[in-house]
This record gives structure tokens, C-alpha cells and sequence, in this order.
């Protein structure tokens, strides 16, 4: 199943009790979710969703708030081999008595021009604003698998509908993002932050926690790697750096003997060509008596600057 069936199979069970946030839910759902389409036999109000939760919810919804009962109809696609589209048709809608519960959540199914007509639709309560958000997600939105990118959208077909829910949105604290593609006017979030935020004003919590589990490896993941990156730099700083005192050490070697050295410089010298790989450390350790990683650097930076002075070049 992919997340976005999954939060909105979430969305399709919460226990809505409140009459108000109810409708609100409702009318989100239908204008966002309704079109207009023109068939052989005359336009057909209809909403197609592959949710059968959705459908059942909705089925519910209207029937309780408007004593309408839509005709569903089950298609089965090729296109998905498992899925099944249910379609609910609410062309009755567009008759004499059903023309005021289209008014009354702001659409107009204009018969003579065959186009949809969007309103406004108006709600005060900040608990019926969450429910109308949702509906219009459950019908038009979609979420993209959070293990590949961060990206939620929800499609309308006006401008009036994509401004509202945006307004809605940013009530919430939410800044969405508005393009327009193909005939749709699409409104969507892009961080994930922005996207756990939306979830929640939604109430789809178990999505949300889910998706937060995703960052955390996903961020995880991220740091781990960003270490691996540093130990390896690091570790490739440390293999040049005793290259270069080897090659010192061996110049100096041929150029003017490394008994010429002061005594502690050739003691480390004479150690570090037997050890190229050990740290600076280990090779205090095994003086006699011991010295500090910064006393052998030193004696290493000064064994390095004898075999410049004598014509190394590292470099070259
Ligand atoms: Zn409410």
C-alpha cells in the first residue's frame, strides 16, 4: 500500500461526533472531490475514489446529513491489477431538491454551460476548519512514500478552492505552495516538518508518528555518514602526513646521514622509518623515556624543516 492510500485509510476511520465538524468534513470532500462529467447520457455529478473506506464514509456522511444516498458503482481497473475503483454518482444532486445541498456547500452544477460554478465556502470553527482540510485531502490529495522525498499535495479545479485551503492552511501556522499543472490548481508542502504539521491538524496521528520514525533513520543516517566522511579525511590526513616525515627522513638519510641528527631527532627518526603506520602517539610510547604526541610532532616538524633545508622538496 503506498503512505498516501495508508493516511488516507487512517483518515477514512476517526470518529468524527461533531455535527458541526461533520459537515464541514463533508463539504470538503465534495468540492474537492466532485466533477462535473459530460456523458452520453447528459452530465453526471461524480466523485471516484479508490479508497473504500472513503466510500463507505462519505455514503454515511451524506446520507445522515442530507437523507441522500449517491448510486455506487465498483470499476475494476486494468490499469491497477489488484485495485478497484469505486465511483459514486450524485448527479442527483443537480435536481430540484438536491440543488440546495450543493448551495449550501458552495457549488453550483451549471446545466446550461456544463461547468461547475465554485463559491466560497465559509467556516468559522477552528475544529471544522481541521475537518474540511481533511475532506479535501481525502478526496484530492496525495503524499509521497517519505523514504523517497517529502512532498504532500491536494488538487483542485479552481482558483477559488486552492486560495481558500491555503488561507486555511496558514491559519495553522502552515506556509503552502501554490502551481498551477495542466487544469489543476495545485496547493502543496514541501518540507517535513511542514508535512508532520499538516498530519496532525488533519488528525492523522498514526501516519505522523510513522513518517517522524522515517526522519529520525532517515537523520540518522545522515550523521552516520557525515562521521564515516570525517574519520576518512581524517585518516587520509594522518597516512600523508607520514609519508611526508618518511620521505624526510630517507632524504636526509641520503643527503647527509641521519647520525648527523641531534640525538632525540635521530632516536625518532630511525623509529618512525620502522613504524609508518603507527600514531604519534604509539610513537611517544615508544621512546624511552615516553613523550607526548605534540613532543614527537615537534620533533617530526623539525626533522621535516632540516630536510628542506637541505634541498626536499615534498611536493615534487
Ligand atoms: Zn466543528
Amino acid at each position: 500500500m503506498s503512505f498516501s492510500l495508508e493516511v488516507k485509510m487512517e483518515l477514512s476511520h476517526i470518529e468524527e461526533s461533531a455535527e458541526c465538524c461533520r459537515r464541514a468534513e463533508l463539504a470538503g470532500i465534495l468540492r474537492a472531490g466532485l466533477s462535473l462529467r459530460h456523458t452520453p447520457d447528459g452530465p453526471r455529478l461524480l466523485l471516484a475514489t479508490e479508497n473504500a473506506p472513503l466510500s463507505r464514509r462519505l455514503f454515511t456522511l451524506i446520507k445522515e446529513i442530507y437523507r441522500f444516498e449517491p448510486k455506487i458503482s465498483m470499476l475494476k481497473t486494468r490499469r491497477f491489477k489488484a485495485h478497484a475503483v469505486y465511483r459514486l454518482d450524485f448527479s442527483g444532486l443537480m435536481e430540484e431538491g438536491g440543488r440546495k445541498v450543493l448551495d449550501g456547500i458552495g457549488l453550483l452544477a451549471d446545466q446550461a454551460s456544463g461547468e461547475m460554478v465554485y463559491h466560497h465556502f465559509k467556516t468559522r470553527n477552528r475544529c471544522c476548519k481541521r475537518a474540511y482540510l481533511r475532506g479535501c485531502f481525502l478526496a484530492n490529495g496525495s503524499i509521497s512514500d517519505p523514504d523517497k522525498s517529502y512532498h504532500l499535495e491536494v488538487a483542485f479545479r479552481s482558483k477559488v478552492q486552492a486560495d481558500e485551503f491555503m488561507n486555511y492552511l496558514k491559519e495553522f501556522g502552515l506556509e503552502p505552495r501554490f502551481i498551477m499543472r495542466k487544469n489543476h490548481f495545485l496547493v502543496y508542502l514541501k518540507e517535513g516538518q511542514e508535512i508532520v504539521d499538516f498530519l496532525n491538524v488533519i488528525g492523522a496521528h498514526n501516519a505522523l508518528m510513522n513518517l517522524e520514525n522515517i526522519r529520525i533513520m532517515k537523520e540518522m543516517r545522515n550523521q552516520v555518514n557525515r562521521i564515516v566522511n570525517c574519520e576518512t579525511a581524517n585518516l587520509s590526513k594522518t597516512v600523508d602526513a607520514s609519508f611526508r616525515q618518511t620521505e624526510s627522513i630517507r632524504y636526509i638519510k641520503e643527503h647527509s646521514g641521519l647520525e648527523n641528527l641531534p640525538k632525540p631527532l635521530y632516536q625518532i627518526a630511525l623509529l618512525r622509518l620502522e613504524n609508518p603506520d603507527v600514531s604519534l602517539t604509539e610513537l611517544g610510547k615508544m621512546l624511552n623515556p615516553p613523550l607526548s604526541k605534540s613532543g614527537v610532532n615537534h620533533r617530526l616538524r623539525k626533522i621535516e624543516k632540516i630536510a628542506e633545508s637541505l634541498g626536499f622538496d615534498y611536493k615534487s
